[in-house]
């Protein structure tokens, strides 16, 4: 579903990945792990090219995004379109309701009716257990709420692959939970995604496969149990023994 060839990328003299090669099949839930600074942000907001790489490729299902050549706004809008991302602070539109906010996209980016995204919209907030609030605020939400209102936003789209940036770092820890069941349900219903998080537990209960990340490049990755148990990198031990 994903196939990542070489990505670099570079802010000004800085290069924060290193050259990335990663594949990622239908289905998987992979989870990207490492210090702060290590470039997990970037390698995730490169993905849907919130960034632009420096060098490199994505290809996300059928449409490959080559940087080494150049490409116009419309084929960046049209691979944009594969994936949609969850923010750490859910960038919410604070007056717009919950409907409103997930009914957004599909209005805007795919042109539905209005009708159309109205019902689709309320499907996906009663999936996110969000039924009783679709009239509510941002500000009227809990922090899980809004979060999930923000999950919801995403899954309107109907991406190919949903891209998670830290989505429960901002959260009071008693939030933390709700969130990443929605999360977990999604995984176990076979969406394909990518997920940037500090929650160890999520990463050994629902991960496929694990990433840890360093200096801009993947030092080590592997299934869960073996990564947290046997980790066979040096940097990669060193990590899990600070963290837990
Ligand atoms: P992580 O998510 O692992 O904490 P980031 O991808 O956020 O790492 O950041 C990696 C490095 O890139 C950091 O040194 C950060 O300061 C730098 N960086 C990230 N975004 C920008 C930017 N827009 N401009 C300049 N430097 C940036």
């Amino acid at each position: 579903m994903i196939s990542i060839r070489n990505l670099h990328k570079k802010f000004g003299d800085l290069e924060v990945l290193k050259g990335i090669d990663v594949d990622v099949q239908k289905g998987q839930a992979i989870v990207v792990i490492g210090p702060s600074g290590s470039g997990k942000t970037t390698f995730l907001r490169c993905l849907n090219i919130l960034e632009v790489p420096t060098a490199g490729s994505v290809t996300i299902d059928d449409q490959t995004a080559d940087f080494s050549k150049p490409f116009s706004k419309r084929q960046i809008t049209a691979f944009r379109k594969q994936s949609a991302m969850v923010f750490q602070h859910y960038n919410l539109f604070p007056h717009m309701t919950a409907l409103e906010n997930v009914m957004e996209g599909p209005i805007i980016v795919q042109k539905k009716d209005k009708a159309a995204a109205r019902k689709k919209a309320e499907e996906i907030l009663t999936k996110v257990g969000l039924s009783d609030k679709m009239d509510y605020y941002p500000f009227q939400l809990s922090g899980g709420q809004q979060q999930r209102v923000g999950i919801a936003r995403a899954l309107a789209l109907e991406p190919k692959v949903m891209l998670f940036d830290e989505p429960t770092s901002a959260l009071d820890p008693e939030l933390v939970g709700e969130v990443l069941q929605v999360m977990k349900d999604l995984a176990s219903e076979g969406m394909t995604m990518v997920v940037v998080t500090h929650e160890m537990r999520f990463a050994k209960g629902v991960a496929d496969e694990v990433l840890f990340m360093d200096g801009g490049k993947i030092v080590e990755r592997g299934k869960p149990e073996d990564i947290f148990n046997n980790p066979k990198e040096e940097r990669t031990q060193q990590f899990l023994n600070l963290i837990e």
